[in-house]
């Protein structure tokens, strides 16, 4: 078993469930402000001379919260008797057993990692951006959620389960059957063949409702599914991400191999109706009902559009990594573009590169395809395929390269596809088996995490069971 993906089912709870889950989301930020302030507390305690343990992993955290949260600094509730005398009647956290415990472990867990990262950050031992010291969760600010670990006891059933009882539904321990609007008949069904087993389950509030994330590891695609091992013969075919056509394929010799142009419509009108829905929401009286009701449209809206570009963005990643074993694609510097160009930055959004970018990568994975990203320095665009030469292009309007120097005349985007294939063909011809899958950073949307798992691969599930979006654990 070595895939992991994540399925994402929209909530209907009861108005008891609601409660239900609003304590937890409080649990959640309540145990991490407070595994923080420990935190806090063991530094400056040691600052000042004390010899102290200063909590660092969520595990350390974990038990300074568990030996907290039954202390009498957690409060204390008194009792009183018939001739008025206080006693002290219990200690701790009042309210911790209305939650599920292993509420407060995960939010440790989430602070340890935080503040791993930052540490390494700081140490140099981390690529990317700086990473900041983890800060106190205001209500409010962060997005409301929680996370459980599913539990599989000897005997019996999991502990986080779907379908029990009746289809859509997902059992949480802690909440109980909360019912879903979706069907969650494939993973129902990998589920009871033994080809997916749920390892968390995160619960959120967003666009106006709740939704749970349903982590899954999953077994690998069936043999006959994946690309036979990519040979050093295989040709790299280059793929060029662009805005004129959404994804342009060629070999090294210059054969095109594939073109995505068709857009969703709905995608291309849609920048009008969004400046529409913004300015209802900005015109309206602050604080106002009909204020916030014009942002709930606005935000349906954000909702709608994302999901349109989402599936879209899996059906070129799909027809790319099934037709091709070998691709290489153009490391983007996406954040430059858009402090660059802030029209482009739009198109960017709108397109959704990056999550055909993720998508290719772990979809070319599972397939045991290989993926090349050139360099972000390599002038892909500005490189006649004929003969080489490097010059300046002019702006995105421009369709045509036209070479100087060899009189080419061709596709702006076929000429950096052709570009890209040869950069592979030069630079992983031989054996190089490439291992910049991940560089690209996270591949999912719920966990920022860096690195792949192990990988088996033996196992079996077919392309249909992929999830609704795959991430990478951590090792
Ligand atoms: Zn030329």
């Amino acid at each position: 078993m070595a895939r992991f993906t994540t399925f994402r089912f929209c909530l209907d709870p009861t108005v008891a469930q609601v409660g239900a889950l609003e304590r937890h989301v409080g649990a959640s930020r309540f145990a991490y402000n407070q595994c923080l302030r420990m935190v806090f507390d063991a530094r400056r305690a040691k600052e000042s001379g004390v010899s102290v343990k200063v909590p660092r992993t969520g595990y350390d955290l974990i038990n300074g919260f568990n030996r907290w949260k039954t202390s009498e600094a957690a409060g204390r509730v008194f009792a009183v008797d018939g001739e008025g005398v206080a006693s002290v009647g219990a200690t701790g956290l009042h309210w911790r057993h209305e939650v599920f415990q292993q509420v407060f472990e995960e939010a440790a867990v989430d602070l340890g990692r935080g503040l791993a990262a930052w540490s390494e950050s700081r140490r140099g031992d981390r690529a990317g951006a700086p990473v900041a010291h983890p800060r106190f969760k205001k209500k409010g600010t962060a997005r409301p959620s929680f996370r459980l670990r599913n539990q599989f006891p000897r005997s019996g059933k999991p502990a986080i389960r779907v379908g029990d009882g009746r289809p859509r539904s997902v059992r949480v321990p802690g909440i109980g059957v909360l019912s879903v609007r979706e069907d969650t008949r494939r993973l129902r069904r990998m589920i009871v063949k033994g080809r997916a087993r749920i390892l968390f389950a995160t619960v959120s509030r967003g666009r106006g409702r709740w939704w749970i994330s349903l982590n899954v590891e999953a077994a690998d695609l069936h043999p006959a599914r994946r690309h036979v091992e990519a040979h050093a013969s295989t040709p790299w075919v280059g793929v060029d991400l662009g805005l004129s056509s959404l994804a342009v394929a060629a070999r090294s010799d210059g054969t095109e191999v594939d073109r995505i142009d068709e857009w969703p419509r709905t995608l291309a009108v849609t920048a009008r109706r969004q400046r529409r829905l913004h300015r209802a929401v900005t015109r309206k009286k602050r604080g106002s009902q009909n204020r916030r009701e014009a942002a709930d449209r606005l935000g349906r809206y954000y909702f709608r559009t994302a999901e349109i570009r989402r599936r879209y963005a899996h059906e070129v990643s799909n027809r790319l990594v099934k037709n091709h074993a070998r691709l290489v694609i153009e490391r983007l510097d996406v954040g430059g573009m858009l402090a660059r160009n802030p029209n482009l930055a739009k198109a960017i959004h709108d397109v959704g590169w990056g999550l055909v970018r993720r998508q290719i990568a772990y979809k070319l994975e599972w397939r045991g395809g290989e993926l090349a990203v050139a360099d972000r320095w390599f002038p892909s665009t500005k490189t006649c395929s004929g003969c080489g030469a490097v010059r300046e292009m002019g702006g995105v309007a421009l369709r045509t390269y036209v070479c100087r120097s060899c009189g080419l005349m061709i596709d702006r985007d076929l000429n950096a596809a052709i570009n890209l294939a040869v950069w592979a063909e030069l630079h992983h011809g031989a054996d190089a088996r490439t291992r910049d899958l991940h560089a690209e950073g996270p591949v999912d949307n719920a966990h920022r995490w860096e690195r792949s798992g192990r990988r088996l691969r033996d196992g079996e599930t077919s392309p249909g069971d992929v999830g609704t979006d795959a991430w990478t654990l951590q090792v």
